[in-house]
């Protein structure tokens, strides 16, 4: 079953999906971290070698005269085995009584972005990396298509303890019938403050951090890392584009060799910082600007006013009581400070491994 059911009272979208787990017995204490240990190696799906493991591939970038689902890939795209949400399914939406439903249409991908079982996102070079940021951004243009589809996240676990099932280093995508709740909190803000003074949000922001410099950590021609002025988690580490652009899957291929470097410069400085951490990433994009055929152009799909940005979260401190009940997130460190710690690694990290 896959379906996602609307709480009234907290005003939000849930998604009921039961491939993975249905029985009490299907949930351990050790949680997400259940699937990783040391001995998968020789069953991993995701090595080169293993490709008929998964299920086959939507997309990859392979050596030329390579066959689909054999080696010789460099990053290959398959869908998720077990999926939150699954493309074959309609949307179809319906009131039952007080509740409002949607049945489960989207797509859940995997993104596996090397070959090497051994290897991690911020080890690859810098074309490496950005030909993981290339199939971010066909995977995004090409589900945009899908009429069904409100949005997709792309988003990475690194560990178990943020979420990774498998150690082989990947990234996903979930794509949804709605825009999810966190990203429309942010359209919403930027529309709001497009509305009132005809400028961006985000590019207000930048000027002013830019200008006022304690919460920069880096900064290129193009891009600049930053720790959020009211970051909810201890390192929470956001890459923006300079230039106004709203939607990821519009950078060009240049856009995405000068962001490459950086992410990998982040990656690192995270790494060697705080003890190789978990980690998550997600990418907010606009939505797809879809319009189906005879019908209007559903809102959201006009939100040229929002600022495309990665957003990256060092798994350091628990969600507790506190942040579950009220909301309300507890920072220990402030994101001038932890920019100062950043500022500084990246600064070694450029002398001594030249990774940018
Ligand atoms: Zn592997
Ligand atoms: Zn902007
Ligand atoms: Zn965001």
């Amino acid at each position: 079953m896959r379906e996602l059911r609307f709480d009234p009272i907290r005003n939000r979208w849930v998604i009921i999906s039961t491939e993975r787990a249905r029985r009490p017995s299907d949930y351990t204490i050790a949680g997400v971290g259940a699937h990783t240990d040391g001995k998968s190696l020789a069953a991993c799906p995701f090595c080169e070698g293993s490709e008929e493991k998964t299920p086959p591939e939507i997309f990859a970038i392979r050596s030329q005269g390579t066959k689909p689902n054999s080696p010789g890939w460099r990053v290959r795209v398959v869908p998720n085995k077990f999926p939150a949400l699954q493309i074959e399914d309609d949307a179809i939406r319906y009131g039952t009584g007080i509740f409002d439903v949607v049945s489960g249409a989207g797509a859940h991908e995997v993104i596996i972005e090397t070959p090497d079982h051994n290897e991690e996102l911020g080890d690859l070079d810098t074309d490496w990396i950005k030909d993981v940021l290339f199939a971010y951004r066909q995977r995004i243009r090409d589900l945009f298509g899908d009429y069904r589809l409100r949005y997709v996240l792309i988003f990475k676990n690194h560990k178990a303890e943020a979420g990774a099932s498998l150690t082989h280093t990947h990234s996903q995508l979930i794509a949804t019938p709605m825009v999810p709740p966190v990203v429309k909190q942010e359209l919403t803000a930027c529309r709001e403050n497009y509305r009132a003074k005809e400028r961006c949000l985000i590019c207000d922001l930048i000027k002013q951090e830019i200008d006022f410099g304690a919460r920069i950590i880096h900064e290129t021609r193009d891009y600049i890392i930053w720790s959020p002025f009211a970051s909810s988690f201890p390192f929470e580490t956001w890459i923006l584009p300079k230039h106004h652009l709203h939607d990821y899957s519009m950078l060009s291929d240049n856009d995405l060799r000068e962001l490459a470097p950086v992410l990998k410069l982040l990656l690192n400085s995270i790494k060697r910082l705080l003890n190789d951490p978990p980690y998550n990433f997600v990418l907010h994009t606009s939505p797809p600007r879809f319009k189906r055929p005879g019908q209007p152009q559903h809102w959201d799909s006009i939100e040229s006013d929002f600022h495309w940005h990665i957003e990256l979260i060092p798994r350091l401190t628990t969600i507790a009581g506190f942040e579950w009940g009220a909301g309300f997130f507890i920072n220990p460190t402030p994101p001038e400070a932890a920019a100062d710690y950043m500022r500084e690694d990246i600064t070694k990290l450029i002398e001594v491994r030249r990774v940018i």
